[in-house]
Order: C-alpha cells, then sequence, then structure tokens
C-alpha cells in the first residue's frame, strides 16, 4: 500500500538529532518563551524574507493573533475564499467580524482576485488570502487592491513555506502571513506549531505581548491577551527541520513535474503547470466528475488518497447562518477534488506506479 502520507518515515531521518534537541530542551530546565524559540524565529524570518517573525501555538492561532493586533471594529467585514480549510474563516468569527466568501478561480482554485472587488463595502478591513494547496494567490492584484481601498492583506500560508510569488518569498509579501507546523505541513512539528511574520515591527511586537497573556514583561499586562505560545521542545524540533525544507520542497516540485507531465487520463483536470518551480505543492489536488469511481480504483490498487475538501465552509452546520450562499464554482470543486500521494519520501518507482494506476482507470 502507497500511504498518502507516512508521518514515521517523514520524521525518521531526524530521529537522532530530535533526541538529542529534545533532550537538550528537557536539560536545560527552561520550556516556554526561551533560546529555542528566539533561534526558530530568527532562523524562520531569514528563510521567509520577512524581517520578523512570532512564534505562535498553531496556524489557526497565528491568523487569529494578526486579526485581534489589528484590533477591527467588531461587524467589520474580512474578505476570505470561498474555498479553503476552515481553520482560515474561523478566527474572523470568534473577533464577531463578518466573513465575505469569494469565490475561486476555476483554474487554480484560490481566491479569484478579480472577484475581490465587488465585495468591498465600507465596513471592509481586511482580505485573508489563502496559498491553498502550496499556490501562491495573485499577490500583486490583490496588494493593489489592498492600496486603492486600505485594506490589510493577511496570507494563510498554513500549506506554503517556502512558496514563491514571481521572486518573492511566501512569509514577505502579505502586511502578514500565518504559518502553520502541525505535523502533516511541509515543515511539521511533533505537535502543534505556528508562526506569523511580517516587516511590520510594530505589529510583530503586538503580537508578541497577545500571544504571552498581553504581557512582555513578567505581569505588567498591557493587552487582553492569550495563551498561544510555541514550545520550546516544538522550537527545538523545527530547528533540527527547517534546513531541509527547501530539499523537500524540490522533491515535492519534481514529483508534480512528473504527475503533470506523465498523468495522461482523459476528464481529469490537473492542477495549473506554469508554477511548478515557484509552488510549495502541499497537496496534489486534480478534479474528476467520477471521483467516488476514481478514489475506488486507486484504493483497489493500494493507493490512498484524500479528499481536501468534502465540504465547503459555507455548507457546514457550523456555518448554519452562511448555507443559504450558493457558491457553485466553490461546490463544484468540493464535488470533484482528490488529492494524490505528493510528499518527499514517496519514491520514483511509487510515483510511477501511480501515474500508472491513474492512467488506466476506465
Ligand atoms: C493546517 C491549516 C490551518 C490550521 O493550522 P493548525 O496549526 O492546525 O491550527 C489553517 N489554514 C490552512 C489552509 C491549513 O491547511
Amino acid at each position: 500500500m502507497i500511504p498518502f502520507l507516512d508521518l514515521n518515515e517523514i520524521n525518521n531521518p531526524y530521529l537522532g538529532a530530535i533526541e538529542e534537541a529534545s533532550l537538550r530542551v528537557l536539560r536545560s530546565g527552561w520550556y516556554i518563551l526561551g533560546e529555542e524559540l528566539l533561534a526558530f524565529e530568527k532562523s524562520f524570518a531569514e528563510y521567509c524574507e520577512a524581517k520578523n517573525c512570532v512564534g505562535v501555538a498553531n496556524g489557526l492561532d497565528a491568523i487569529g493573533l494578526i486579526l485581534r493586533a489589528y484590533d477591527f471594529p467588531e461587524g467589520c467585514e474580512i474578505i476570505v475564499p470561498a474555498n479553503t480549510y476552515i481553520a482560515s474563516v474561523l478566527p474572523v468569527s470568534y473577533l464577531n467580524l463578518v466573513p465575505v466568501l469569494v469565490e475561486p478561480d476555476p483554474a487554480t482554485m484560490l481566491i479569484d482576485p478579480y472577484k475581490i472587488e465587488e465585495c468591498i463595502t465600507p465596513l471592509t478591513r481586511a482580505i485573508i488570502c489563502v496559498d491553498l494547496y502550496g499556490r501562491s494567490c495573485e499577490m500583486d492584484v490583490i496588494m493593489d487592491i489592498a492600496v486603492r481601498y486600505h485594506l490589510k492583506v493577511i496570507t494563510d500560508a498554513a500549506q506554503a513555506h517556502g512558496s514563491f510569488y514571481k521572486n518573492k518569498k511566501t512569509g514577505s509579501i502579505a502586511h502578514a502571513t500565518a504559518f502553520s507546523f502541525y505535523p502533516t505541513k511541509n515543515l511539521g512539528a511533533l505537535g502543534d506549531a505556528g508562526a506569523v511574520t511580517t516587516s511590520d515591527a510594530e505589529l510583530a511586537e503586538k503580537i508578541e505581548y497577545l500571544r504571552n497573556y498581553g504581557s512582555k514583561e513578567k505581569y505588567k499586562n498591557d493587552y487582553k491577551g492569550v495563551n498561544s505560545r510555541l514550545d520550546e521542545i516544538q522550537a527545538a524540533i523545527l530547528n533540527v527541520k527547517l534546513p531541509f525544507l527547501d530539499r523537500d520542497n524540490k522533491k515535492r516540485r519534481e514529483i508534480a513535474r512528473r504527475y503533470l507531465t506523465e498523468i495522461k487520463l482523459r476528464n481529469l483536470v490537473l492542477p495549473p503547470a506554469d508554477h511548478i518551480d515557484e509552488d510549495a505543492w502541499h497537496l496534489f489536488v486534480v478534479r474528476h466528475t467520477e471521483r467516488v469511481s476514481l478514489i475506488q480504483h486507486l484504493d483497489k490498487a493500494g493507493v490512498q488518497t484524500n479528499v481536501h475538501y468534502p465540504l465547503p465552509v459555507h455548507k457546514q452546520k457550523a456555518y448554519g447562518n452562511l448555507n443559504y450562499l450558493e457558491l457553485p464554482i466553490t461546490e463544484k470543486i468540493h464535488d470533484q477534488v482528490l488529492s494524490l500521494p505528493l510528499n518527499p519520501v514517496l519514491t520514483d518507482s511509487e510515483v510511477s506506479y501511480i501515474i500508472n494506476v491513474v492512467n488506466k482507470f476506465e
């Protein structure tokens, strides 16, 4: 069986280094907000070509803390893509802001930059763009809209560590970028972790307060903050793995290139092949009108797939107030997508096998 993602295989090469790093933290007697975190924040900011990086507890909080730091009044509107994981939208709701869902470009499945402007009202304060599957959004168009309407741009890059937009690193383009280091991401911890990158030093400092009860000096609280810290053990593990992120992304790009050139199944919609070396290829998402049979066909041949995602945010029970919305492009995508295995531990022969099995469908 070829598993969709085998985390044991992913982390095995780092076993010794992770043990050493974890023991170092254990023996230091300092477990929260210490040297490992500072070192990681410095390296990840450098990696993203951003001036600042603030470690937080997870990707969801990274988005939420950016929104909190901007302090938008309740009831303001935040533009979000309709095709995304629910974690991109939830932090908007937590703060009593209003998510305004925008349909994707059917080719990229990312927020359609040309549909943003028609959704802007006097209440709009920010655009959350999600670099879904590892591909960067159309940032030139989005940043231009932001300038004209005085909006903040927040990128959810939970799936896009190490991707580029026109030679610029993701994490250096939007006003603030949120990352997750959930174990399955391109850079994964062995538990929960996240970060914000930004070149706005004031915003970064405010998030440093907010993640720690609004405090940077013990028992002195300047804001009503939360507890959302990236702990020393996870930071130490991320310090071990970060130097290998580019190597892993290179492997992902090689596999994506093979899929894009060698998969020949008629009626299978492949992702666009115009940015192979810019994308982080977190997921390889294809579309087929007979998704259920294709998944069964692959499963029978021992190829495990996944669906990202089966039910759009506006059709979830949690968003009952949005269930009335009709977003046909988003809904069609959710009915047709499936993700083929794509990760840095897949071997050449496994990739060949997967391509062969896909091409033999029907
Ligand atoms: C994983 C993910 C998140 C949430 O990250 P957590 O660390 O699990 O909170 C947010 N947005 C997207 C697009 C994701 O893939």
